[in-house]
């Protein structure tokens, strides 16, 4: 499943190749995806216009035009491949998008959890309205995630989880960043210390990075030679580890399931 730092590698990929080309013709092969896709709309707005910038929020992906931006989501399954023509060469080719440059788009998602949106400038999309600060950006630091967070009886793992709270933040990355900075994932989110945002903001930011760093910057690193997209799931330290020994303590590491996903974590390490 696309994560943050797959939709960051896809953004260094895509700005290159699309920032400043006009966008001369969106072809859609089916009306809807997550949600319904607004052809019209996006025709309208988008056919013609030039892209001023590819930016990132969360796991969205933004191609921004004067009037506003369209929204890409990957969901489960999604990817953008480069392709020589506007002839869908995949089975779940859902929208193909050529260039000035001769450059042809492909967006494909065989599960169509992904989705296709428009994005007004002056009122943007209530997808993204509602997003928390993306963990890249100064605008997630520790006095605003700790603010954010008061009161709350939730979890700090289902916190970090919530889109409404920090954008973007996948399962992997949660366990990875609590283990990494010895906070159990039960804890109380309301009841972190600054000290303890500081450490795990830092270390949230590490792991995407490293995640990012092993991705590449061109669609060509995203995938493996077979076309599917490579995960980027080197260096682990605790996701997808139950039972094995922990790397610090050499303890069996545990999974418990907190709203609906696995959670991995060190019993003995993690308070
Ligand atoms: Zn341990």
């Amino acid at each position: 499943m696309p994560e943050l730092p797959e939709v960051e590698t896809l953004k260094n990929a895509l700005l290159p190749l699309i920032k400043d080309q006009i966008l001369e013709e969106m072809i859609f092969h089916r009306a809807d995806l997550r949600f319904p896709i607004p052809i019209g709309l996006l025709k309208q707005e988008m056919s013609g216009h030039r892209v001023t910038n590819v930016v990132r929020k969360g796991k969205y992906l933004l191609w921004e035009v004067s009037q506003g931006a369209m929204v890409l989501h990957l969901g489960m399954s999604g990817r953008v491949v480069q392709r020589p023509s506007r002839n869908p060469e995949e089975k779940h080719c859902h929208a193909i998008f050529q260039f000035s440059s001769n450059l042809f788009l492909h967006f494909i998602d065989p599960r169509r959890f992904g989705c296709i949106v428009w994005a007004p400038r002056e009122s943007g999309h209530p997808l993204l309205n509602h997003l928390g600060p993306d963990p890249l950006t100064p605008d997630a630091s520790p006095q605003r995630m700790k603010q954010s967070a008061l009161n709350r009886k939730i979890s700090i793992k289902a916190f970090l989880m919530d889109a409404r709270r920090l954008a973007g933040v996948g399962n992997i990355y949660a366990c990875e960043a609590l283990f990494r900075t010895g906070i159990h994932p039960l804890r109380q989110a309301g009841r972190l210390s600054l000290k303890r945002w500081e450490n795990l903001l830092a270390e949230l930011k590490t792991v995407l990075l490293e995640s990012i760093k092993v991705g590449g910057s061109t669609l060509r690193d995203f995938y493996g030679a077979d076309g599917t997209p490579g995960y980027y799931s080197t260096r682990f330290t605790v996701y997808g580890r139950e039972n094995q020994p922990c790397l610090n303590c050499k303890e069996p590491i545990s999974r418990i399931v907190q709203t609906g996903r696995s959670t991995f974590y060190c019993k003995h390490c993690q308070k």
